[in-house]
């Protein structure tokens, strides 16, 4: 159900539904981490590729960076939103759009379905093989900042690509954007 404010509001049954979700995904990445140890979990301070970073959180461009991504693939902003990024949310008021994960192309260029968001992957740039960003060069300020090994990391939201993003910005990308796709559990 939506309220008034464009918000869902779940039921007890959804909302301990959602909590089993998260704390799945919660052990599915405490496995992966064990696998691709971090820098920060070896005791080393320079990064060791391992892509953790590029699985458990995928990189939040700003709307400002996505232009020198586009012109780096060679492609306009509108196909580099198509291709490969999804529009997601924090609280279901303010949009941004990040990057998908690899296995999320079905569901790229719109919002994704809430049911969606404990999908498994890495960031639809990361090679897997070679343990490096496709994307390097331009990659968003936000990876920039990433260096597990560093005290606090990750934890100045000024940094985050999120931050950037108004609730108008959305409408510039994708127009007829519409944030009211089904809520609740089995929605897809
Ligand atoms: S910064 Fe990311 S890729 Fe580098 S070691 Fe840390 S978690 Fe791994
Ligand atoms: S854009 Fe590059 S650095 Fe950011 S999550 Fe994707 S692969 Fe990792």
């Amino acid at each position: 159900m939506i309220n008034t404010e464009g918000t869902p509001v779940y039921t007890e049954q959804e909302k301990a539904y959602w909590k089993s979700l998260a704390r799945e995904y919660e052990a599915h990445l405490a496995d992966m981490a064990k696998k691709h140890p971090t820098a920060a979990m070896l005791g080393v301070k320079t990064c060791v590729r391992c892509g953790q970073c590029c699985y458990t959180y995928v990189c939040i461009p700003r709307p400002e960076e996505l232009p020198a991504v586009a012109d780096y693939l060679h492609i306009s902003v509108s196909e580099l939103i198509s291709k490969y990024m999804v529009a997601d949310t924090e609280d279901c008021r303010t949009f941004f759009l990040r990057w998908a994960k690899h296995g999320e192309e079905d569901i790229t260029g719109g919002r994704i379905p809430p049911i969606r968001t404990y999908d498994h992957g890495y960031c639809i740039f990361f090679d897997e093989k070679a343990g490096s960003c496709l994307i390097h060069p331009v990659r968003p300020q936000e990876a920039r900042y990433v260096k597990c090994w560093k005290t606090g990391n990750g934890r100045d939201r000024s940094q985050w690509g999120m931050s950037g993003w108004t609730k108008d910005d959305i409408y510039r990308f994708i127009p007829d954007f519409d944030s009211h796709l089904p809520q609740g559990i089995g929605a897809d």
